[in-house]
This record gives structure tokens, C-alpha cells and sequence, in this order.
């Protein structure tokens, strides 16, 4: 019997990634349900898995923020159960925290936050009942130490770190596995779909000089980071799957194959002074790389 995995956000990026994986596993293990927002934007996934047989791959709409969404997609299993969720879709906001509107701080936490939460309250009552399941969560390294100009992605992935260890604690009960993998940058969409405040924006007018010159600084770090060393989808992928096909699964898997040093600092150091002086350090000093 295939199993039955269901992800959010497969129109790019992660999702897109690991949907295409699994759809096209050599063993068809899996019948994947590859969720999007939008169904316009189904062309690249179609692309990517035209060889396909359609037993292992289907699209449906999920919107998230949508609860009503949310169960229509679920209806739309014909397996009726889902043994592996992952919550993927996600979004980012850049910017000095002064310029950002309370309507675009509650799209983040809508998606990032209440978006995972409820893609997880429609699946989590059958797995229960199935006593198995494994819910498996993006996570990312702002979710485990703050980023300078992303206060607020950053509030809601360490929002997402909190949900799901309490969660795991009681499903354990259940035979359930919660799983966060915890990406740094990824060669995605992601910095082209965030919303981000640009240098030249009205917004920033009211905001002093030695924010600016600091976002400046950040966002040319931030570019550079991405460039260097940014990994593929595909590296990405390859953890997910190891975290899949693992009999005891872990909660946290980091895809640089180890805890970054920097959240490893702010662990053995839970005054956090060093942890704020480093990143600092490494993000706003002229003589970085
Ligand atoms: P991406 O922008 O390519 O993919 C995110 C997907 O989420 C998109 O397909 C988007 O359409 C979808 N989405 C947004 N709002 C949605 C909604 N309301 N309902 C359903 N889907 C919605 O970027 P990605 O890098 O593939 O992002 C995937 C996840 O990885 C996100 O949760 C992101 O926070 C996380 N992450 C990314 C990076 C990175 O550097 N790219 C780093 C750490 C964590």
C-alpha cells in the first residue's frame, strides 16, 4: 500500500521539489498530493513530472489561511487518511520593523503561523484515530535565532518551533512523529515572493539614516549569503527523505548536516549577549568575507 503524503506550497521551491521527488520514487511508495494556493501556477509541476504516472501524483487546490480550503483539499483524498503532512508553504517579510503595517505582519503570522497550525488541526484527528502519522514542518534557522530585519518571519518560525514540540510531546502518545527540518537560505522563490521593503521605497523616507545604512548592509550580506552559499531544493529534499523513511525519526533535522555554529553559540550561551554581538558582527561589519 502506498503511502499517502500531503504538502502545502508545491507551486516552487521546496514544495515543488519534494513533491517531484516522491511522485517519481522508483518504488512508488508514495501517492503524493501536491497542494498549492493557486492553481494557475500548476504548469511548472506538470513540467516536471509529465512522465509520471498519475497514480503516484495528484494536484489540488489549498489555500492555508482558508480553513474551508483546507478540508475541501482533504475531502479530495480518495485514500481517505494521510500518513505524512508536510506543512511547507511560507512566506517571509523584510524590512525595518517601524515601516511594516499590522496588515502585512498578520499575512505572516496568517500563512506561517495559523496556516501550519490549521493544515495540522484538519490531518491530526485521523491520524490519531490510525494511531500513525508523521507531520513534517519547514522550519528555518530564523525560527531557532533572531535576524536582524526579519522581527517578524523570525516571531513566526520560532512560533512554529513552540507549536510543534508541544506537539510532539503529546503525540508521542500516538505514534505520531512531528519533524522540523530546519533549512538556512535555499536557492527557492522565496526572496522574490517575500515581501520586502527596497532601498528606494516612499515607506523608508521616515526611517533614520543609521537603520538604512544598516539595512543596506544587511541586504548586501543577505545577497552575497544567498549567492555563496545558498543550498539546491535538492539537498533539501534529500533530508525530508531521510526523515520520511526513518523507522524513529527525529524531531529536528538541520540540512547543513549540523547545527549552525551561531545557534549553537546561543545555546551555550543563555544570556544571548554573545549570540547578539556575533550576528551582528557578522552581518554589519564592513571587512564580512
Ligand atoms: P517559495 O516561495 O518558493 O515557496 C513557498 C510556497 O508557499 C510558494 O509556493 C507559495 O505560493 C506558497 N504559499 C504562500 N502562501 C500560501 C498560502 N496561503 N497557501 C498555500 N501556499 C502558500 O520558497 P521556499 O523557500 O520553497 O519556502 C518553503 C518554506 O521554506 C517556507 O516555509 C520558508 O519559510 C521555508 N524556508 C525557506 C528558506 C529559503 O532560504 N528559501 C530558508 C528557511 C526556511
Amino acid at each position: 500500500e502506498k503511502k499517502v503524503v500531503l504538502i502545502t506550497g508545491c507551486s516552487s521551491g521546496i514544495g515543488l521539489s519534494l513533491a517531484v521527488r516522491l511522485a517519481s520514487d522508483p518504488d512508488k511508495t508514495f501517492k503524493v498530493y501536491a497542494t498549492m494556493r493557486n492553481l494557475a501556477k500548476k504548469e511548472r509541476l506538470i513540467e516536471c513530472v509529465k512522465s509520471l504516472h498519475k497514480d503516484t501524483l495528484d494536484i489540488l487546490q489549498m489555500d492555508v489561511t482558508s480553513w474551508q480550503s483546507i478540508l475541501d483539499a482533504r475531502d479530495r483524498v480518495v485514500e481517505k487518511r494521510v500518513d505524512i503532512l508536510v506543512c511547507n508553504a511560507g512566506v517571509g517579510l523584510m524590512g525595518p520593523l517601524e515601516v511594516q503595517s499590522l496588515d502585512s505582519m498578520r499575512q505572516i503570522l496568517e500563512v506561517n503561523l495559523f496556516g501550519t497550525i490549521q493544515t495540522i488541526q484538519a490531518f491530526l484527528p485521523g491520524m490519531k484515530a490510525r494511531g500513525q502519522g508523521h507531520i513534517l514542518v519547514t522550519g528555518s534557522t530564523g525560527g531557532l535565532q533572531g535576524l536582524p530585519f526579519n522581527e517578524v518571519y523570525c516571531a513566526s518560525k520560532f512560533a512554529i518551533e513552540g507549536a510543534c514540540e508541544s506537539l510532539a510531546i503529546l503525540l508521542q502518545h500516538f505514534n505520531i512523529h512531528v519533524s522540523l527540518v530546519e533549512c538556512g537560505p535555499v536557492n527557492t522563490d522565496f526572496l522574490v515572493n517575500l515581501q520586502k521593503a527596497e532601498l528606494g521605497d516612499t515607506s523608508l523616507q521616515q526611517v533614520d539614516d543609521l537603520t538604512l545604512n544598516l539595512y543596506e548592509k544587511y541586504l548586501q550580506h543577505c545577497g552575497s549569503v544567498f549567492q555563496n552559499a545558498a543550498q539546491d531544493t535538492e539537498d533539501i529534499v534529500k533530508v525530508f527523505l531521510e526523515a520520511i523513511q526513518s523507522p524513529s525519526p527525529a524531531f529536528r533535522y538541520f540540512t547543513s548536516g549540523d547545527v549552525p555554529p551561531l545557534t549553537k553559540l546561543k545555546a551555550t550561551e543563555p544570556g544571548g549577549s554573545r549570540y547578539i554581538s556575533a550576528l551582528s558582527k557578522t552581518m554589519f561589519s564592513s571587512e564580512e568575507q
